[in-house]
């Protein structure tokens, strides 16, 4: 098998994971922060520097380098590790959730899903072999299946419908995979917020014995209240001596809330996104650097913070080159903010092992100011 998850132990006061996962590409940790590089890099970042920073494993989007530069090219190139220069793990998404939230133009059949290119307007099409053959032109080490992710709120019977699908549809992925052995492929729990789909969806995955499981159709705009309800039905439905992977989830909290519920893996553009707004997350909340106030202000941007932005830079540099525009000023930002996630995970790690991630929860959600009514959560 491709990928194996080494479960070392849960956390006794809140029953999050402690674990490794140990890819063709090395292993990495659980739980997890895997930074996104949707075009086969994390904008602003070499390679280096995100290794650097404490990341093994990175996310790609099969969705956009389907459509530049092509798999083929990338495949040429002797697969995405050496087309980027990564030599860590990579895990790709099956272009589904693109399909469904970036094309407007669009119709689902048993076959596949037709729809326009979200810049261009050409018609495309993209099916469960489509997404499974691209993904192993590409070559990473963890592959998703390729399903539908609903938007919410979805009525329960077209949700029911499109679980069932997708179900079919993982069936398909798994035998268009061509390369088990050196890439695994993993199934994405669907059903939104109702128990008894997310119950159906696992059961069905789950039968088809997949190396990892995700949780998908969360984070898509539901309240926070709704997808931590959601994960404590579900995360529990899946095995466990496999890795749990949470999509598209990247705030502070909602990682930590999501560890809790026993998920191993996480990614998201939050915290690159926001930090080519000028946005950062520091340990004592969000500071948003082009603010006036900072003009004068050469603290860093977390004193708290070791890394490379904040050991040699002032938020009233950082202020000035975004304000004008300057790569170095996202760069920056960018070091930052995943520097601050990928140690949230390794605190969030230490206090598993040591007991007690409910006492560490509560700590940090009142320094970071989550406790407070109102609070900014992302
Ligand atoms: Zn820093």
């Amino acid at each position: 098998m491709a990928i194996t998850y080494e479960f070392i132990k849960e956390c006794k006061q809140t029953g999050a994971r402690l674990g490794k996962v140990h890819t063709p590409h090395g292993s990495f940790d659980t739980p997890v922060f895997m930074p996104v590089g949707t075009l086969a890099t994390v904008k602003t970042m070499s390679p280096e520097e995100i290794k650097e920073l404490g990341a093994n494993i990175i996310l790609s989007n099969t969705y956009h380098l389907w459509l530049r530069p092509g798999e083929d090219i990338i495949e040429e190139a002797g697969g995405l590790h050496k087309f980027m220069n990564w030599d860590g793990s990579i895990l790709t998404d099956s272009g589904g959730f693109q399909v469904f939230s970036l094309s407007d133009m669009r119709e689902i059949t048993e076959e596949g899903v037709h729809f326009r290119h979200h810049l261009s307007g050409e018609k495309l099409f993209l099916s469960p072999e489509k997404a499974t053959n691209i993904q192993n032109s590409l070559g990473s080490d963890i592959m998703m299946a390729f399903d539908e992710c609903p938007p919410y709120p979805a009525e329960h019977e077209y949700m029911k419908k499109s679980v069932e699908r997708t179900s079919r549809w993982a069936e398909r992925c798994l035998q268009a995979h061509t390369r088990p052995n050196d890439q695994g492929l993993f199934g994405i729990v669907q059903g939104g917020e109702f128990e008894d789909l997310r119950k159906q969806s696992a059961k069905d995955l789950i039968s088809l014995d997949f190396p990892g499981y995700a949780i998908g159709g969360l984070s898509v705009g539901e309240p926070k209240d709704v997808m931590n309800r959601v994960l404590d039905f579900t995360a529990p439905l899946l095995p466990k001596n496999k890795p749990r992977y949470l999509m598209g989830v990247g705030s502070p909290d909602s990682l930590i809330d999501g560890a809790i519920r026993g998920i191993d893996m996480f990614d998201c553009v939050l915290p690159t996104r926001i930090a080519r707004n000028g946005t950062c997350m520091t340990s004592i909340g969000r500071l948003v650097v082009r603010n006036a106030k900072y003009a004068r202000d050469y603290r860093p941007i977390d004193e708290h913070c070791d890394c490379y932005t904040c050991k040699n830079y002032t938020r009233a540099y950082i202020r000035h080159l975004v304000k004008a525009n300057e790569t170095f000023g996202f760069r920056l930002t960018t070091y930052h903010n995943l520097y601050f996630l990928v140690k949230l995970m390794g605190q969030v790690r230490e206090a598993i092992k040591n007991d007690c991630l409910g006492d560490f929860r509560e700590e940090f959600f009142e320094q970071y100011g989550f406790n407070k009514p109102n609070a900014k959560n992302f």
